[in-house]
């Protein structure tokens, strides 16, 4: 016999070793420790469950059944009751529960230990034929369908027979002979499909079922949830097995269950909220197949047991010093808690629950900081419904997962996968209600409608884990999946319709609705100020016009790590201009172009740096190539001849204005020639022509096979001086008149491209002099520094002698990425990136995620390099990793000095800068 013990007793197991016992097993033996009213059972380890699959020959672990009815007899003795026995039988509940809440993704089997006998034994002990009968059908049920498969829809073709027949709508109006009935054909269902008779020994009954739950550990769904969130074997490998006393909340109007978080885990509110069914099981809750009622309720209805279920709250808080959402039953007056975990809150809750636990000294600001998952803060960034919308809601359900979201309908799961992740479109999954097995509809989809089940309903429960929006329960919709439609009122959705729905409120409409940016909650505000005072990295915003930068702030960045000056290009008033300066024949003509940019330029950078000040604004040199400021050369060839064609409409407009005098020679047919002739100035049209054919010269001439290895960044601005030179006098005569206000700014000019020293030399010579020309013309003296991206990997290999100009450097990881790829940043993730990323040939896609291994390395080295010739060089990060927790991991421990990202990222790269030195640097 193996000598490795698999059983432990809820009294003996270690409830912090998760991994072993998993989340629900450690907590129950946890819960039973400090002194919580948990019924008597025991768990099978993690470890067993991963040798029984191993093992592949579908024998459990030598010994374990032995541990277990040593276990279960001394769970007999404490409760008083026998298992299998014919007078005062003990039923048990077994449920999965591994080290990572995996919520509804594998099974549980409810009142196992029930047979012939014991069945009778409840029924006398109880009194209650119908209590018995109920359980025993739900037990054959869920043992058919988990243990050996046996699908649930021929199960529920017997259990609506006999409810037509009997005439009831509601499982409540059964009688004890209907169920009875019903438990009759339930267990010839199972002997038809499985060709043996249910079985009857209570030990039989628990192998299977232990050996089905460790099964559903591999099976589909189980698999696809832990793919779908990147849990890693080292975060939860296998499933315990739960085993533990029934108790029950079906026994009557002293008998409930229910499901609760000890605060409000939609809005953070430190108040008991949450659900209970009088006379019900827990599944009847989960399931939403009984729609439940509030928490609240139950001080009227059971105000002892809402007083215990409030001490109940208080000691799960003490004791774990985090949201907690626990189950619980009453049964005759009697109060359990059958399992807790940690809440899944939505981040407002989130952020609401740990800033307010600080406050109360629960915890301390480190493990509020640390507690939240920078990435899921988005959704605290998400859209809200515009308050200007006059719309009218069609339906009303219960605001499960707050935001909103637009989409097309869509009746099922698959189908959702198809419209939203194949095709691309946004859908709402509506249903009745949803199934675990839905899963890849809720990842598919932009939000969740259900017509059935409460606010802890599957639906519920999953979309806020995953920040989607959900409205639960929104009774007033009839879904037919047959017909594709739902009804509500007059109102027939069809698939494919777009409807709205709003998480916050409930609401649903027909149609699209304007969405509104969110506002940050004063305890974010708190939060992220804790994140600053705790991170080493500067976190900074890339922004590129006036108005980004105004938000920038709101987000709070301390700075600008990237401006991209060509966004400012392509406003309305400058493109012509710029396309002007594109075109121009010589150097004077350029230029012309060039003296109407600068002082669009300039006041822009004055808008930029007052909104910033004294924040440092890192301002690049034009970068992209110049034929994207131009129409492509298809849309000229198009254009062109839309102009001829229209040159030759106008040359017979004038010979019609010649020729009308030959028709009636009068004044008045003399003046109505003149003016057709002033309305058909065909010089108009020649001027356009000429402008468009010069484009498209230009455009033909611009033309590169590899654009973005082409004529771009410092290549240009070496090659078009005037360009460069404009835009730095642009950023050093805004600068000076911000001194001139005596206002602090900190420009910093930064090359883009950067491959030789010499390049950034060429560029540094045109700053060092037009500095100087301005300083002069100003008077003032200019405070500003100068720097380079380091974006190309010949940048990295050169990295101490481009330090020698530099006085900081930035790395553009996408275009770093793209280089030492080699992957186009422009293809790569719409071709051969999914199918890599499928297969596990990359981990992740290295243009989201910062590739440590390849480009995290030649960053290290330049970094390095850069440091021996000058050690207080700054470096940063503009590339989109800088909004990236882990890479921003990253470029904490290779010692960056900050990061850049787009202003909605700044909240999260600003919890993730934080997280990097507190987990990096104890
Ligand atoms: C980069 O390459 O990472 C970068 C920030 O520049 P852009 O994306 O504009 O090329
Ligand atoms: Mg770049």
């Amino acid at each position: 016999m193996s000598s490795e013990k698999f059983v432990y007793s809820f009294k003996e197991g270690d409830g912090k070793n998760k991994q072993l016992l998993g989340g629900k097993g450690a907590n129950l033996c946890e819960m039973t420790q400090f002194g919580l009213n948990v019924p008597p059972g025991f768990v099978i380890t993690t470890s067993a469950c991963l040798q029984y699959l191993e093992d592949g020959n579908k024998k459990l672990p030598e010994g374990i059944m032995e541990e277990v009815r040593e276990q279960m007899q001394a769970v007999e003795k404490e409760t008083g009751k026998g298992f299998g026995d014919g007078s005062n039988p003990l039923l048990v509940s077994v449920r999965s529960g591994s080290a990572m809440s995996m919520p509804g993704m594998m099974d549980t089997i409810l009142n196992l230990g029930l047979n012939e006998t014991t069945l009778q034994a409840v029924i006398k002990h109880t009194g209650d034929a119908r209590f018995g009968y109920d359980a025993y059908r739900r037990f054959i049920q869920l043992f058919g369908k988990v243990a050996l498969s046996v699908p649930d829809e021929l199960f529920d073709a017997e259990f609506d027979a006999v409810k037509q027949k009997a005439h009831v709508t509601a499982d409540v109006g059964l009688s004890a002979d209907d169920l009875k009935e019903i438990s009759e054909r339930f267990l010839e269902v199972f002997q038809n499909h499985t060709g043996r008779p249910f079985p009857s020994d209570p030990y039989e009954q628990l192998e299977i079922a232990i050996k089905a739950v460790f099964g559903s550990w591999s099976g589909k769904r189980a698999v696809d949830y832990r793919r779908e969130f990147k849990i890693t074997p080292d975060m939860a490998n296998g499933t315990a097995v739960n085993i533990c006393t029934m108790v029950f909340g079906n026994r009557g109007d002293d008998s409930a269950t229910g499901v609760a978080f000890t605060r409000n885990p939609g809005t953070g509110e430190n108040k008991l909220y949450g659900e209970y069914l009088v006379n019900a099981q827990g599944e009847d809750v989960v399931a939403g197949i009984r729609t439940p009622k509030p928490i609240d309720k139950l001080t009227d209805e059971m105000p002892e047991m809402a007083r215990q279920l409030e001490q109940l709250r208080q000691k799960l808080e003490t004791h774990y010093r985090e949201v907690q959402d626990f189950e619980f039953t009453i049964e005759q007056g009697t109060l359990y808690c059958l399992q807790t975990r940690n809440g899944k809150m939505n981040a407002v809750a989130m952020v609401r629950t740990s800033v307010e636990m600080v406050d109360e000294g629960l915890i301390s600001k480190e493990e509020a900081l640390l507690r939240i998952e920078p990435a899921y803060l988005e959704q605290m960034l998400y859209p809200r419904l515009s308050t200007s919308n006059t719309v009218k809601a069609v339906a009303q359900g219960l605001p499960a997962s707050p935001g909103a979201a637009s989409g097309m309908a869509v009746f099922d799961a698959d189908r959702a996968e198809i419209v939203g992740r194949d095709q691309g479109k946004d859908v709402i999954l509506l249903r009745e209600e949803t199934k675990p097995e839905d899963i890849h509809g809720f990842f598919a989809a932009q939000g969740i409608l259900t017509s059935r089940g409460g606010k802890t309903s599957h639906a519920a429960v999953v979309a806020r884990g995953m920040g989607k929006p959900c409205v639960a329960g929104a009774e007033g919709i009839t879904v037919d999946v047959q017909r594709r439609e739902a009804k509500i009122g007059e109102h027939i959705i069809s698939e494919g319709d777009v409807i709205t729905i709003d998480g916050s409120s409930g609401n649903v409409y027909m149609g699209r609705m304007e969405m509104v940016e969110p506002e940050f909650t004063e305890e974010l505000n708190r939060l992220l100020r804790w994140a600053d005072s705790s991170a080493k990295l500067l976190v900074m915003a890339n922004a590129d016009t006036p108005p980004d930068a105004v938000r920038a702030v709101k987000y709070g960045a301390q700075g600008i790590g990237l401006c991209r000056t060509e966004r400012m290009f392509n406003a309305t008033d400058r493109l012509p201009v710029v396309i002007d300066m594109i075109v121009a024949e010589d150097v004077g003509q350029r230029q012309a172009a060039l003296d109407r940019l600068l002082p669009m330029q300039r006041d822009d950078f004055k808008e930029i740096f007052e909104a910033m000040a004294p924040r440092p604004v890192t301002i690049r040199l034009l970068d992209p190539p110049i034929h994207e400021f131009l129409p492509s050369e298809q849309q000229l060839e198009s254009d062109i001849a839309k102009l001829k064609h229209l040159r030759h409409s106008v040359r017979g407009l004038s010979v019609l204005a010649g020729s009308m005098m030959l028709i009636e020679n009068s004044e008045n047919a003399k003046n109505d020639a003149n003016s057709l002739r002033a309305l058909i100035d065909e010089t108009q049209v020649e001027q356009a022509l000429e402008k468009k054919e010069l484009m498209l010269k230009k455009v033909r001439m611009l033309i590169e096979t590899n654009p973005m290895l082409g004529h771009r960044g410092v290549r240009l601005g070496i090659t078009f001086p005037e360009i460069y030179s404009m835009q730095i006098r642009a950023i050093l005569e805004a600068t000076a008149e911000c001194a001139k206000k005596d206002m602090e700014v900190n420009p910093q000019i930064m090359v883009p491209q950067v491959c030789t020293a010499e390049e950034l030399k060429y560029v540094a010579e045109m700053v060092d002099n037009i500095r100087e020309d301005v300083e002069k013309e100003s008077g003032q003296k200019l405070n500003f520094k100068f720097g380079t991206m380091i974006e190309v990997v010949r940048a990295c290999m050169r990295a101490e002698s481009l330090v020698e100009r530099a006085e900081f450097f930035s790395f553009g990881t996408n275009d770093l990425t793209q280089a030492t790829f080699s992957f186009s940043r422009e293809d790569a993730e719409n071709k051969f990136l999914p199918m890599y990323n499928q297969n596990g040939i990359l981990q992740d896609n290295p243009f989201e995620v910062l590739d440590e291994k390849g480009v995290g390395k030649l960053m290290k080295l330049a970094v390095d390099w850069g440091r021996e010739v000058k050690p207080d060089l700054s470096v940063g990060i503009c590339g989109e990793h800088g909004g990236h927790p882990a890479s921003i991991d990253f470029c904490h421990r290779i010692g960056l000095n900050y990061v850049s990202c787009s202003g909605p990222r700044v909240p999260v790269a600003r919890l993730a800068a934080a997280h990097a030195s507190l987990k990096n640097d104890k």
